[in-house]
């Protein structure tokens, strides 16, 4: 039986893209020196982080009005990050408080000193559902509205048939299914995602951003790291990147582009999802607190009900090399992070050792 990794973050990569990692030290071991020690401004750099930048936008299709920019600080730098380059007219940001993350984003807004407005939220549901946006919603009350597409610790998604319609700017945290699924670029004025999900190790962060709503803005106080306008001037190299995380990336991407693109990773991902749902909607056992087409792809997250049960089976499970299956602190029970590079063989391990476990407990 293989070892398999359910992460929510960092979280599985395809085999290949170790090994060719592997391989590409071990090749420059005698040579002259290695990616971990090279110089951003190296022509080999150069390479890579141009390759990454056409292989993204050929992969989701972003058109040349868009920047694509590379930046550190996660997920949660971007939170800061928008507000402060965004939110400059009305200095309010509309959030849809569809999870954790979303949460943390109008804190953040708020953190910043501009206003970040919750216009819909689940939470009091623990996030069960995702929240709609109000009729009564004017999108000129404020300079965006942040959504999360897929809410990584509820397990719920925004999917390109479900975004929300607003006529002002929309902007998404695509964190946890970015290139999971297919999502219209031109829908959204800016997009960002950690690369530690769904698109390699922890280290940077893509931002995609379009430049006339960019170029509109009048900033005032804001330092050069934390304005997407010197990412852009200076091709995301106005301080040293993150190369080694840039160049994992770009492997990660070629292997996307190998398996034959977003739509083929959408077909797998449905079809991993579907059989791990499938088998907990039919079983008395363990529960989906989703439902319907709200559910996650890439995480599935379900509970027995019983905290300390989900709590037993998660470490059994741990013992029997199915790894990290344990929910969110913050949540409990379990998720089961199904990203592109976990194989169809990881959920059907993981459902055979649900099936004993709910007949051994
Ligand atoms: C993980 C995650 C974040 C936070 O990312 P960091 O890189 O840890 O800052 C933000 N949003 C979503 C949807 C995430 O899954």
């Amino acid at each position: 039986m293989g070892t398999y990794n359910f992460s929510a973050g960092p979280g599985v990569l395809p085999n290949e893209v170790i090994t060719k990692i592997k391989n590409d030290l071990a090749a420059e071991e005698n040579s002259n020196y290695s990616i971990l020690e090279i110089s951003h401004r190296s022509p080999r750099f150069e390479n890579i982080i141009k390759h990454a930048e056409a292989q993204l936008r050929d992969l989701m299709a972003i058109p040349d009005d868009y920047a694509v920019l590379f930046i550190q600080g996660g997920g949660s730098l971007q939170f800061e990050m928008l507000p402060l380059n965004f939110a400059n007219q009305t200095g309010q940001v509309a959030v849809l408080d569809s999870g954790n993350f979303a949460n943390k984003a109008a804190k953040a807004a708020n953190a910043v000193g501009k206003k970040g407005v919750i216009v819909a939220s689940s939470r009091e549901e623990k996030y069960r559902y995702l929240p709609e946006l109000p009729h009564d919603f004017q999108s000129s009350d404020y300079d965006y509205l942040h959504i999360t597409t897929n809410n990584t610790i509820e397990g719920s998604t925004y999917h390109q048939s479900n975004l929300p319609k607003t006529n002002g700017h929309l902007v998404a945290d695509m964190s946890s299914n970015i290139l999971a699924e297919p999502y219209d670029v031109t829908k959204f004025s800016a997009i960002f995602a950690g690369a530690q999900k769904n698109l390699g190790p922890a280290g940077v962060t893509v931002a995609i951003v379009k430049k006339d709503w960019l170029a509109e803005q009048k900033i005032e106080n804001v330092g050069p790291m934390m304005r997407y306008q010197t990412y852009v001037d200076k091709d995301s190299m106005y301080n040293t990147p993150p190369v080694f995380s840039i160049y994992a990336l770009g492997l990660v991407l070629d292997w996307v582009k190998d398996q034959g693109g977003v739509d083929q990773m959408y077909v797998n991902n449905q079809k991993k999802a579907a059989k791990l749902y499938d088998y907990l909607d039919q079983s008395d056992f363990y529960q989906v607190p989703v439902q319907g087409t709200d559910r996650s792809i890439t995480n599935v997250v379900f509970t027995t009900g019983d905290a300390d049960l989900d709590k037993k089976i998660s470490q059994d499970a741990d013992v029997a090399g199915l790894h990290h299956l344990a929910g969110h602190r913050s949540v409990g029970g379990f998720r089961a992070s199904l990203y592109n590079a976990q194989p169809m063989a990881a959920v059907d391990t993981l459902i055979d050792f649900l099936k004993k476990a709910a007949k051994e407990n």
